[in-house]
């Protein structure tokens, strides 16, 4: 028997998120997710993956993760701190180290499980978090999770950042700050000052935590955004993502040795959750090395991704100022926001629209993510099939 509160509780909210065309019906896809995607037996041009690489279906990644179910199976079989800890899962974080010159690297199972981990383990409720405004979903709960005081700075302003930090070391109220930023903001491919940001930090004894989720694989030609800045030795807590250029699933933290072996007796989804898959470590660790010995697709993504920016550009769309391949195409309006992507989708194109409350009213997107593994003919297509609903919309 279902209870009477719930069903209604389900009713109600289904209903006004369906009337108010806020109800996100997902496409499943018929194949890899590649630069060209199948849904419904239609081929479509795929600007919408985090696969920054092309490496989500690189075939040496492909092999390496067989070879491990070959040898290891499917499965960990425990969680990491009983006997799940393959001499894999080793092997990839000291790979994670030496990516992001750090002394040690401790792996989870997702970038999202990753800030659910690291925050708690080190910050309480007598902690205080500077934490920008446009921080991803998961630094925000990981935050909640911790308890400590959540001081929301306004997005990438360092007046206010360092006026909040100044205030919160002299209150004397918290035992430890922290200030928390993701390196490239999705959104917008703008980049985190993390040079002002580590200054600020200084100046007020800050512990720094940067989640570099879509700047991996990006920028620092691969290393991500602290490398881009010189900044290895100045940020403590360094999180990256499996599950975006490095083309598989699960999330780390690079850091100063001390710092890693604590959160291995503390951080929670480590101690009660399973380790990740053995295909899933060989294919993340062989990704690893492919970026660290190339900086071949690096240079195709951002080649790619300027390629894109130039063609909308020059159509009269306002795509924003991103500094990274991520290219917003700024509609406004949001149900044009929508009909916009939906039109872009019926000519074959796969973008997706992006509205308020993910971003401030009447900044609705059209969100590209183009991939090293596009071909110019995929782009050009793309670029033409823009122009023809772009005029027929009214939008340049
Ligand atoms: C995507 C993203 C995550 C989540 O990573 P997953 O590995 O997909 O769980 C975490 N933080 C930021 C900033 C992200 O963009």
């Amino acid at each position: 028997m279902s209870s009477h509160t719930l069903e209604q509780f389900l009713n109600e909210n289904l209903e006004d998120l369906k009337g108010k065309g806020l109800y996100n019906v997902i496409d499943p896809l018929e194949s890899p997710n590649g630069p060209v995607i199948t849904i419904n037996g239609k081929e479509l041009i795929n600007l919408s993956s985090n696969n920054y690489l092309g490496l989500a279906t690189d075939e040496r990644l492909k092999k390496a993760a067989a070879g491990a179910i070959e040898k290891y199976g499917v499965g960990a079989g425990a969680v990491r701190t009983i006997n799940g800890t393959l001499k894999l899962h080793v092997e990839l974080e000291e790979k994670l180290a030496e990516f992001k010159h750090t002394e040690s690297a401790i792996a989870y199972q997702s970038g999202f499980n990753c800030n659910m981990a690291a925050i708690s383990a080190v910050m309480d409720k007598n902690d205080a978090i500077l934490s920008d405004e446009l921080n991803h979903a998961s630094i925000i709960d990981g935050c909640r999770l911790s308890k400590a005081k959540i001081i929301r700075v306004n997005h990438s302003d360092m007046e206010d950042l360092r006026a909040k930090a100044k205030e919160a070391k002299e209150c004397g109220l918290y035992n430890k700050i922290m200030v928390i930023t993701d390196g490239v903001f999705s959104m917008d491919g703008d980049i985190a000052l993390l040079p002002e940001i580590v200054k600020i930090a200084e100046e007020f004894d800050l512990i720094t935590y940067v989640d570099d989720a879509h700047g991996s694989g990006v920028l620092g030609d691969g290393a991500g955004t602290v490398k881009h800045f010189g900044l290895s030795d100045k940020i403590d807590f360094q999180i990256g993502t499996l599950s975006k250029a490095i083309g598989v699933v699960g999330g780390y933290v690079a850091g100063k040795k001390n710092l890693i072996d604590w959160l291995k007796v503390r951080s929670r989804p480590f101690l009660f959750s399973t380790s990740l898959t053995p295909a899933d470590v060989a294919a993340s660790k062989k990704s690893i090395e492919i970026l660290m010995e190339s900086t071949e697709l690096n240079k195709k993504l951002w080649e790619n991704g300027n390629y894109l920016k130039k063609g909308l550009k020059e159509l009269g769309f306002n795509i924003g100022n991103s500094e990274t391949p991520i290219t917003p195409c700024i509609i406004g309006d949001e149900s044009l926001t929508q009909q916009f992507s939906k039109r872009l989708n019926e000519e074959g194109v796969y973008a997706k629209a992006i509205v308020f409350p993910t971003v401030p009213k009447g900044t609705g997107r059209v969100r590209n993510m183009p991939t090293a593994a596009h071909t110019k003919e995929m782009l050009d297509q793309a670029i033409a099939i823009y122009e023809k609903v772009g005029k027929e919309m009214g939008v340049i």
